[in-house]
């Protein structure tokens, strides 16, 4: 039985369904793994908070497997569709919402990419450490959700 996904209603962000797009996202572009066959059902692009809790609130009550997305950096296949998924994708969440060099923190959405937040860092006088090879690329999320590390840090 199919979900009627006109059910769910985003506040902000944007729910998708057209074909190329959901055959687009169910992937990895830089995936070493040649084996991704899930078949999403769709993709909400999250752009709120509450985006991603009305979109966590369907599945739940749907009983629909969700995948979260950063930047989908990850090179084994770590953020590809699963069959009749829901790709929750967080990369329109990539706002820095304050630097506190005081006291040597940032709030930042979980979509922010890593080399921007360096960037911000070097403003005030400080760099981001953590340093993998897909800082430009990859996302604060992401990184977290992966334990990402990199070969070094650069000053
Ligand atoms: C050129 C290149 C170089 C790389 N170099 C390194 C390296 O040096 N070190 C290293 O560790 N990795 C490296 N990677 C792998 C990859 O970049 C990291 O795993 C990165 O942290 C993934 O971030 P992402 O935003 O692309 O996450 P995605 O690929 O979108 O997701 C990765 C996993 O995290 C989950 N996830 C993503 N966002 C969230 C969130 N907000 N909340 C909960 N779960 C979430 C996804 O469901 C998925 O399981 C590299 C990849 C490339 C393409």
């Amino acid at each position: 039985m199919s979900t009627d996904l006109t059910t769910l209603v985003l506040p902000d962000g944007e729910l998708v369904t057209e074909p190329p797009v959901l055959a687009e996202y169910r992937l990895n572009p830089y995936t070493q793994e040649t084996a991704a066959e899930g078949q999403p059902i769709a993709v909400v692009f999250a752009t709120s908070v509450a985006d991603v809790q009305v979109t966590l609130q369907f599945a739940t009550a749907h009983h629909i497997p969700v995948v979260t997305q950063g930047a989908r950096t990850s090179i084994t296949n770590g953020a590809a569709g699963l069959d009749g998924s829901i790709l929750l994708n967080l990369s329109r969440l990539n706002h820095i919402v304050a630097l506190q060099p005081e006291n040597q923190t940032a709030v930042v959405e979980a979509g922010v990419l890593n080399g921007d937040l360096d960037q911000a860092a070097r403003k005030v006088g400080y760099f981001y450490a953590p340093d993998p090879g897909s800082k430009p690329i990859s996302t604060i999320g992401g990184n977290i959700a992966t334990n990402a590390g990199g070969m070094g840090w650069r000053r």
